[in-house]
């Protein structure tokens, strides 16, 4: 990777400067899955990548949040059918390698399907699969300002750990914050939450010194948590959040703490994430009342609060409640959503939710991800808002790689010279890299499933 700052640099305050230090044809703002999966797809397009990650690791919700199942990659059917390829496979291939992904898992509370993933595993696959694609990547860079000429994005200014600011101009810019932060700075058109509302937000808490017998359970988790409030327990604001067993360690993640916030006040954010972190501490009692969990202790409550949604990026079309219900998958489709619609309305109520229509797949269009206001400003992941349903679907983190390697892949050829119809040039693009557009109709179905049940 280029080197961003020297000494001379920082003499002359960087974050000051006129010229950018650095130039790029796609940044990407953002290293959850989204992020991952553009940086990677528009470096395989031929886009010198800078994917520019504020904390100290890849991943995201993933590695940040203890969310730990990858949802969307296989449609949630009988006969599942694996719906997001690509990128995802290369992480996925790392992932088994280092034995950090369960093989397909059909939860046996909802039928839904899932893997899932160690999150040390998925540190160390992400950084490898970003520096297999080229993609140059910086860790600990917070993007805090978009200059723009016109109506177009030209730079982004990153501030590091070091408290230097830098500006990187670039040619196109993927927004994979999850929060629509660079749009927002960019003075892109944004929206809170999706139909007028926004989900409420869960810590994910991870619990070690489980006997590898215990039944821990959606089911016998939930059935203990009402038994602890019955008998005068307080502080406990869900009894029917997902409980997962992991991969490699044997732990188990709940996503019980709920808090509704508006996660861009930093001070709201703050009072939620310690009033969750403290939840933590009392579901622990009452796991240990669960038989083979006497010993139970926390290995991680987040660190980060989960937060579902809170600002997407406008953009010129988006998915529709109506494209869910039916299924349908249009001629102009760049990626694939397969995970129903998951809503959370508000801490302790129970998820709403809605099944795709068809084949149990809805596309998500070039349109769906492109910004309504500035050509080259593309969204991706949990930055992609729609309908109320249609929102909470495409999400998920499998749905997120599909997303992202999309908006990479337009990001990096919005510019090219001789690409006069992006879509074609994108989908030929997605092609080419292994993604799926659409469904296949009488082909083996390439996932292998586990014959076990969710614990
Ligand atoms: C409690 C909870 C449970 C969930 N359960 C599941 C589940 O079981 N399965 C599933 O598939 N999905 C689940 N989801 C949804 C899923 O976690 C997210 O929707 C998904 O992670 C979205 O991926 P993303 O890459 O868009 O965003 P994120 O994973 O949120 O990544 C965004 C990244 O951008 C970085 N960033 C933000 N702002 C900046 C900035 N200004 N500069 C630089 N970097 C920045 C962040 O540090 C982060 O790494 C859950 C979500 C929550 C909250």
């Amino acid at each position: 990777m280029e080197k961003f700052h020297t000494q001379s640099d920082r003499a002359e305050d960087v974050g000051r400067r006129k010229e950018p230090v650095s130039a790029y044809d796609v940044v990407v703002a953002g290293g959850g899955a989204a992020g991952v999966a553009a940086a990677c797809a528009a470096a395989e397009a031929g886009a010198r990548t800078l994917l520019i990650e504020r904390s100290s690791t890849l991943g995201g919700a993933v590695t940040l949040r203890n969310v730990l199942t990858y949802c969307g990659l296989y449609t949630c059917r009988p006969d599942p059918q694996q719906i997001v390829a690509g990128i995802v496979d290369r992480v996925l291939a790392v992932l088994r390698r280092l034995g950090g992904v369960t093989d397909m898992i059909t939860l046996a509370h909802d039928g839904n399907v899932i893997v899932v993933v160690d999150p040390e595993a998925v540190k160390y696959a992400l950084d490898e699969v970003c520096a297999a694609a080229g993609v140059d990547v910086f860790l600990g860079a917070d993007v805090t300002g978009i200059e723009r000429r016109d109506d177009r994005i030209v730079c982004a200014r990153v501030s590091d750990f070091g408290a230097t600011t830098t500006s990187v101009a670039t040619g196109a810019l993927v927004d994979a914050t999850g929060d629509a932060s660079a749009a927002y700075l960019a003075g892109s058109s944004v929206v809170a939450g999706n139909g007028g509302r926004t989900q409420t937000s869960t810590m994910g808490i991870r619990f070690g010194g489980i006997d590898p017998a215990a039944k821990l359970t959606f089911a016998t988790v939930g059935q203990a948590v009402r038994q602890a409030i019955a008998e005068g327990a307080e502080g406990l604001t869900s009894s029917t959040g997902l409980v997962i067993r992991l991969p490699v360690s044997g732990d188990v993640v709940a996503y019980l703490a709920d808090q509704d916030v508006d996660a861009t006040d930093g001070s709201a954010y703050s009072s939620a994430t310690q009033a969750a972190r403290a939840q933590g501490w009392r579901y622990l009692e009452v796991i240990r009342t669960i038989p083979g969990c006497a010993g139970a202790y926390l290995v991680s409550t987040g660190p980060e609060l989960g937060v579902r949604e809170s600002r997407h990026l406008k953009t010129k079309a988006s998915v529709t409640d109506a494209t869910l219900r039916s299924g349908a998958v249009p001629r102009d489709t760049v990626a694939l959503a397969g995970w129903p619609s998951e809503f959370h309305p508000g801490a302790g109520a129970p998820s709403e939710w809605l099944q795709i229509g068809g084949a149990g797949a809805f596309g998500v269009t070039l349109d769906d991800l492109r910004s309504e206001d500035t050509p080259n400003l593309f969204g991706a992941g949990r930055v992609l808002g729609g309908d109320l349903r249609a929102g909470a679907s495409v999400r998920v983190v499998g749905t997120a790689f599909a997303t992202g390697q999309a908006a990479g892949v337009a990001a990096a050829l919005c510019n090219q010279e001789g690409v006069s119809d992006l879509l074609t040039a994108t989908q030929t693009e997605l092609r080419r890299q292994g993604a799926r557009l659409g469904l296949q109709h009488g082909q083996a179905h390439e996932a292998r499933r586990q014959g076990l049940e969710a614990p």
